[in-house]
């Protein structure tokens, strides 16, 4: 047993369901979370059902009604507590994620720091919930906007960042009032788990209702019951296309409220101006980084035909030195994929490519078990496979020769999620930026695709689905907003000017 598992309370862990402090056995079949490093099993648990959900809702219910009254700014306090709980765990928890989902350890790390600095933000934003004024066009009255908590966050994650997203959600809507269930990836349950001990210490040390953190480990079930449940006010959902459609279906069909993160398709235009020094670690990163495993993955290079030579010679080079293997060694670069599925359709996607004219110039083979190499594939042009989110280090060249035609390729994909140019051109720097230039929830000049920071609003464009998560303003989205008027004045004036008599 690795130390990592013992330190974050997994050892003889068997449960499906833990509504804050207490932890239950849900009522389906063993699930048994297995390493892609190695595929060895990790710990087992027990997935939950729709009867065990049912449960978690009114628990749910309960802590809502509580901690809607409690202050923001000591819902804040609260959150600041659990970021340093996850201050104390960041080793072991790095660890986990890294060996349960098969990123770098460094990647690991990096997304437990990402938890405790959406801490820190939610902390600060739990003073700044701010509304506006607005002037009265009636004398002696008094117009302003609040914002309430929802009630009840449904989150539901993907395996690719296991702990991250879960709580860029869950902080926010806490600060703002909310109670959360969580439903992660039935990929990656241990991380879900390890999470919830964590932030446990805190919401019994400082007696908060039961309730007010709930975690279900299930499939797609359990998440299309979160959608379903009229008492869930929002759900978000991180995770495919095909998975946000249906979420949006069922709760669209309830007049409910939904935040979505979907598959992102992202690429980087090199044009003739670029910094080949900046922009080959960008590109490399961007592909190749949790083996290509991120929503912001840049999975198209669109590049001048003046440099095309260039800069994949010095990509086929570079990616002739990376180290893939075990994610717990540091030496690493890439580690695996989650498991055999994802090999397939890496090697299907390779094989698409070249039916569509694609020509290999680094990588197309299946190492061993799930590890791959990555993959860069000149294309003639964008066929279908391209337009498609691989997910898996699949990096695909294209040529243009004219400004128009890049951002057209650019913008010719289904996903609008993360983008990038590199150039020391301010005009194409600003094209690229203005509204004749990428479509992208994300646009970033020389730095790469993935990779974003808390403090921005992180989402995108079209099939990635229109939510915002994180920082700026995306907390809006956990809070109803209310307008209110107050007349302190002695007489009745109507607005637009009517009059009416009695
Ligand atoms: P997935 O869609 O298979 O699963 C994601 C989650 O949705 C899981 O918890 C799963 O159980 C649940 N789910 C699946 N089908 C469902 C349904 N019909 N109803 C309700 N819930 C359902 O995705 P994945 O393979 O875990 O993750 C990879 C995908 O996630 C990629 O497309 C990636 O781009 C995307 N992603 C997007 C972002 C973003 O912020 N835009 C971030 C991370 C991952």
């Amino acid at each position: 047993m690795k130390e990592f598992i013992r330190d974050l309370g997994l050892e003889n862990i068997n449960y499906g369901y833990s509504t804050g402090l207490k932890n239950r056995a849900g009522a389906g079949e063993e699930l048994i979370s297995y390493s892609p490093a190695d595929q060895t099993p990790i710990a087992s648990t027990t997935l939950c059902t729709t009867t065990d959900f049912e449960e978690a809702i009114q628990a749910a219910k309960s802590a809502y009604v509580q901690w809607r009254n409690v202050p923001a700014p000591k819902r804040g306090e609260i959150v600041r507590q659990m970021g340093e709980a996850f201050r104390k765990n960041k080793q072991a928890l790095g660890q986990l994620v890294s060996y349960e989902m098969g990123k770098s350890l460094q990647e690991g790390l990096g997304e437990v720091q990402e938890i405790i600095d959406i801490c820190d933000f939610a902390v600060g934003l739990s003073r700044q919930l701010y509304g506006l004024t607005m002037h009265s066009e009636r004398p002696e009255h008094r117009m302003y906007e609040q914002y309430h908590p929802l009630g009840i966050v449904g989150i539901i994650s993907a395996f690719n960042f296991p702990v991250a997203v879960w709580s860029w959600n869950a902080m926010i809507a806490w600060v703002c009032g909310n109670v959360c269930i969580w439903k992660p990836s039935e990929k990656t349950p241990l991380s879900a788990i390890a999470c919830q001990n964590i932030i446990s210490s805190v919401i019994e040390s400082n007696q908060l209702p039961e309730g007010l953190s709930t975690l279900l480990i299930g499939g797609p079930e359990i998440g299309q019951a979160l959608s379903s449940h009229e008492d869930v006010a929002l759900v978000s959902a991180t995770g495919s296309t095909r998975m946000g459609k249906a979420v949006a279906k069922t709760v669209a069909s309830r007049l409910g409220k939904y935040l979505l993160e979907l598959g992102g398709n992202n690429s980087i235009i090199v044009t003739e101006n670029a910094d080949l020094n900046l922009t080959v670690p960008a590109v490399v990163f961007g592909a190749v980084g949790t083996a290509g495993q991120r929503c912001t993955t840049t999975r198209r290079l669109i590049v001048h035909q003046s440099v095309k030579e260039e800069l994949t010679q010095r990509l086929v080079k570079a990616y002739g030195q990376l180290k893939i293997g075990d994610p717990l060694d540091p030496a690493h670069h890439v580690g695996p994929l989650i498991d055999q599925d994802a090999v397939l359709n890496y090697t299907n996607a390779i094989e698409a490519a070249v039916a569509q004219g694609g020509e290999i110039l680094f990588g197309g083979e299946v190492l061993e078990g799930n590890y791959v190499l990555p993959t860069i594939i000149d294309m003639p042009a964008q066929t279908e496979i391209v337009k498609h989110e691989t997910f898996a280090p699949i990096l695909y060249i294209l040529t243009y020769e004219d400004w128009n035609d890049a951002i057209f390729l650019q913008n010719d994909v289904p996903q609008g999620l993360s983008s990038a140019v590199f150039t020391q051109n301010i005009r194409e720097a600003e094209r690229f930026l203005s509204a004749n230039g990428s479509d992208c929830g994300i646009a970033n000049v020389n730095i790469g695709t993935s990779g974003a920071e808390i403090g921005g609003a992180f989402g995108g464009e079209k099939e990635t689905g229109g939510g915002r998560e994180s920082g700026s303003d995306a907390w809006k989205a956990y809070m109803r907003r209310q307008t209110n008027t107050i007349n302190y004045g002695t007489t009745l004036p109507l607005a637009q000017g009517i009059k009416f008599d009695l």
